[in-house]
């Protein structure tokens, strides 16, 4: 869909955007290919879109994966979709002309499309489905984007891999390692259960209306091995929020808080991290020792 399509379809059903939503549409044909070619996609993926908005990336996630399920938020949106794809009446009965703006995509090269009107995050909390098959392909409403990643890669049957376009502040938070300002909760809480794999930055002009932040897509795959046992995350969220609730306080001092000192004490001294250590400093896998040490002595 070009920006000329996008704009003809607002002012059509006289839809003004909401800025709550997040409601900044992607028009630029290359990046939302980009987008779709990081997903690497084949006919057995099943892909979780949240957010279709207008659906310019639903359209390349239906002819390239096997399942296609979005949720969208705005109802006015998802009338819009269900015409556009098709999935109600939207030409007449009989008619061989497609209704405006629909899709010419055969039938049969056409993923299985679930279209749910809902708030994705809520959705997700709620139904706690097994999403492990999955992979999750999405120009995420931005107020929202941190929320729902952290949701899903917590979640017990977390999806194979994240495609998501964000602001680049979060996506760099998603990215950084220790040795980067913008390590920090974000960063411990999604990488525990992700490697970042890789990230671009998409152009504001790539998008109507030209928002007034820079974005960029992030790929993050989920790990083949675990880092933890599952029973152990709750310990570990428990310590890395604990260690960043004030960032420059020594991170021992904090977790006097949950745990007796003697325990710290001797489990920075097996872990060789000094007890003046602030959590900042940290990495991944000294927060994932610490977890393996206090787990269970709470
Ligand atoms: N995918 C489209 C694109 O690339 O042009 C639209 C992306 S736009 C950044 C975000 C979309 O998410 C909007 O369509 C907005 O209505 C929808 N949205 C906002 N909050 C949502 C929520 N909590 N759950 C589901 N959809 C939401």
């Amino acid at each position: 869909m070009t920006l000329t399509e996008m704009r003809a379809v607002l002012a059509k059903r006289n839809l003004q955007l909401t800025k709550s939503l997040g409601q900044n549409f992607l028009h630029d044909g290359n990046q939302l290919r980009r987008i779709a070619d990081a997903a690497g996609l084949t006919k057995t993926d099943k892909v979780l879109e949240i957010g279709p908005g207008l659906g310019p990336l639903t359209e390349l996630l239906l002819a390239r994966a096997g399942e296609v399920f979005a949720i969208e938020k705005d109802g006015r949106l998802v009338e819009f979709l269900q015409e556009h794809f098709g999935l109600k009446s939207g030409s007449p009965e009989g008619s061989a002309e497609p209704a405006e703006g629909e899709v010419l995509v055969e039938e049969d090269e056409r993923a299985a499309f679930g279209l749910l009107h809902d708030d994705a995050l809520v959705f997700i909390k709620r139904e706690q489905r097994d999403w492990t098959d999955w992979k999750l392909v999405a120009n995420l409403p931005y107020s929202v984007a941190s929320p729902i990643l952290v949701e899903l890669a917590q979640s017990h049957g977390c999806p194979q891999r994240l495609v998501a376009t964000l602001q680049l502040e979060v996506a760099k938070r998603l990215m950084a390692t220790v040795k980067d300002d913008d390590y920090g909760v974000l960063t411990l809480l999604v990488q525990l259960r992700y490697e970042a794999r890789d990230w671009f930055k998409i152009p504001c002009e790539c998008f109507f209306p030209v928002p007034e932040v820079d974005s960029a897509c992030v790929v993050l795959e989920r790990r083949a091995v675990p880092l933890l046992p599952e029973a152990q995350h709750a310990t570990f969220e428990k310590i890395v929020k604990r260690a960043f609730s004030q960032r420059r306080k020594m991170m021992l001092k904090l977790l006097k808080q949950d745990w007796p000192v003697e325990k710290l004490t001797a489990a920075f001294a097996e872990l060789n991290i000094s007890p003046m250590e602030r959590g900042e400093k940290l990495s991944l896998e000294q927060f994932v020792a610490l977890t393996k040490k206090l787990f269970n002595s709470g």
